[in-house]
């Protein structure tokens, strides 16, 4: 494996998921082990309008053909394996998505400014 690739001790796990509308297939990376079962559904930009009101929403900008509106809905019972206290905290939606948690592949790892969620 590329070492590039390495955190501190950990290697990080890379899977992808196809989107509610099938016309992407978005890779993530994450260095604390959250598999692809961590996400129920995940909505492009060219489907996130029918994202459900409870989806954790991910603005993306300053990445040319990857900008755009995504959504995530998250799985129960996979964030409670993680951390069984994870609903006791006010933002646990945007907590599982992040540096150094689960996040899109396109991000580059030392890029700043290029999503927002909420
Ligand atoms: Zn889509």
């Amino acid at each position: 494996m590329d070492s590039r690739f390495r955190g501190n001790d950990n290697i990080m796990t890379r899977f992808t998921i196809t989107c509610f509308c099938g016309r992407k297939h978005i890779k993530f990376r994450s260095p604390k082990n959250y598999s692809a079962g961590v996400i129920a559904r995940l909505y492009c930009s060219s489907c996130s309008k029918k994202a459900p009101r409870e989806a954790l929403i991910i603005e993306v900008t300053g990445l040319y053909e990857y900008d755009g509106r995504y959504a995530i809905t998250w799985n129960p019972a996979i964030l409670a394996a993680l951390d069984p206290q994870y609903r006791a905290r006010p933002r646990w939606k945007e907590d599982f998505f992040g540096k150094r948690k689960l996040i899109f592949d396109f991000i580059p790892p030392g890029a700043r400014g290029v999503f927002r969620v909420g």
